[in-house]
């Protein structure tokens, strides 16, 4: 295990965008993690793990310390008496574990197909698509401590799943390292999620259907991504992204009362823009980013010098070629004003900033 210097991170990163890591090292099984910790605790380097870096936007001026790019690989199951226990490491892909799963007529992963990046980072970031989260699913998590190299494994409840956001992914500085998942899922072989809950297209796309097998609902998901730009593929033109760069907000029901009024000034884009509201188990009602931004000059296909919107997906923002990480984030900062202003919602990023001096977007 060799800690290289100097190690250009936006090759590493699906927006492509950012400076050097200090340091760097690749951790391919435990015991290198767990040198490589060591390592960085002897001589008090500040850590930061990579996945496959489809979440976050790293810095122009790069990432000091040691950035471990995490490669644990291996997937193992067992049968126990609550049904299919699945296991899988931190680094291994996590659309490889879906198409395993899937394969196997394992369900409960299958909505969640095509999503960039690896296992720790879908465990981290509570992966969600097309009504399924990965909560739902999470028995326990095995995490390594940074700051002295013991091993825990965490109960569901200790992990604090909530949307797109986890107990590790709240962690600053990154005490715990997620190191592998055991996963329940079901050997019967039908859709874990039912058609009315599919969400974004999927319902639509089985309605009339009698029955529908789970390599339907991984090829009817994958061709919806594709479609919006939201898979990474190989030797393709790929969208410099990270997906979706904010989460749905979470609103008051009378701030929602607020939005509708302002959104209704165009009741026909309110119409074809529908659904753009759920109503929460708490009297909360979450909203579509996307549906807000729409109401801005930051619709899909805009462009600004070398950073853009998706022309198919309003909530990516996408790096058209050459941009620089401040860039980004000036314009994610810029639709996070005219969101703001016009609807009092300040829209929160889902992707991890790193190595930024300052934090450069809007803070509540
Ligand atoms: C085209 C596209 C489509 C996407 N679609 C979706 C989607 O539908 N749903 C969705 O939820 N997300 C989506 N994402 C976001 C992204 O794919 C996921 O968040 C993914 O799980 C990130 O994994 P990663 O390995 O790339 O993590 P990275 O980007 O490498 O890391 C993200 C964060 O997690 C931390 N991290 C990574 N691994 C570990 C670990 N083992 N232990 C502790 N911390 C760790 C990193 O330090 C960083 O803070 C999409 C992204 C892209 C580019």
């Amino acid at each position: 295990m060799k800690v290289q210097r100097n190690v250009a991170l936006g090759p590493l990163t699906t927006f492509g965008v950012g400076g050097p890591a200090e340091r760097f090292v690749t951790a391919k099984d435990l015991d290198e993690l767990k040198q490589a910790l060591q390592q960085a605790r002897t001589n008090t380097w500040p850590v930061f793990v990579l996945g496959h870096g489809s979440n976050v936007v790293v810095s122009d001026s790069g990432v000091r310390g040691l950035v471990i790019r995490l490669a644990l690989r291996g997937i193992s199951h067992q049968r126990t008496k609550q049904g299919l226990e699945v296991s899988a490491a931190a680094g291994e892909n996590w659309d490889d574990l879906v198409l395993h799963t899937v394969q196997k007529q394992w369900s409960g992963l299958e909505n969640l197909s095509g999503i960039p990046g690896t296992v720790g980072g879908a465990v981290v970031q509570n992966v969600g698509a097309y009504g399924q989260e990965l909560h739902h699913l999470v028995q326990s998590v095995d995490a390594i401590s940074s700051a002295d190299g013991s091993l825990k494994t965490f109960s569901v409840e200790e992990c604090k799943f909530s949307y797109r956001n986890s107990f590790f992914k709240s962690l600053e500085p990154q005490t715990y390292i997620v190191t592998s998942v055991r996963l329940l899922l079901d050997t019967n072989g039908q859709p874990s999620v039912s058609y009315q809950d599919m969400r974004g297209g999927l319902a639509r796309h089985f309605a009339g259907h009698d029955s529908v097998t789970l390599q339907e609902v991984r090829e009817a998901v994958l061709e919806i991504r594709r479609s919006k730009g939201m898979v990474i593929e190989p030797n393709a033109n790929n969208l410099k992204s990270v997906g979706s760069f904010f989460v749905n907000p979470v609103v008051s029901a009378q701030h929602f009362e607020k939005i509708k009024r302002v959104a209704g000034r165009d009741s026909a884009k309110m119409e074809a823009l529908m659904p753009w509201f759920w109503p929460q188990s708490d009297g909360r009602v979450k909203i579509s980013a996307a549906f807000l931004m729409e109401y801005t000059p930051y619709r899909r296909g805009f462009t600004k010098g070398r950073v853009g919107i998706s022309p198919r997906h309003t909530l990516g923002i996408v790096n058209l070629g050459g941009a620089r990480a401040a860039e980004i984030v000036d314009f994610a900062r810029e639709i996070q004003t005219v969101v703001f202003d016009l609807f009092g919602v300040l829209l929160e990023p889902e992707a991890k900033l790193v190595g930024f001096e300052k934090y450069p977007l809007l803070e509540p």
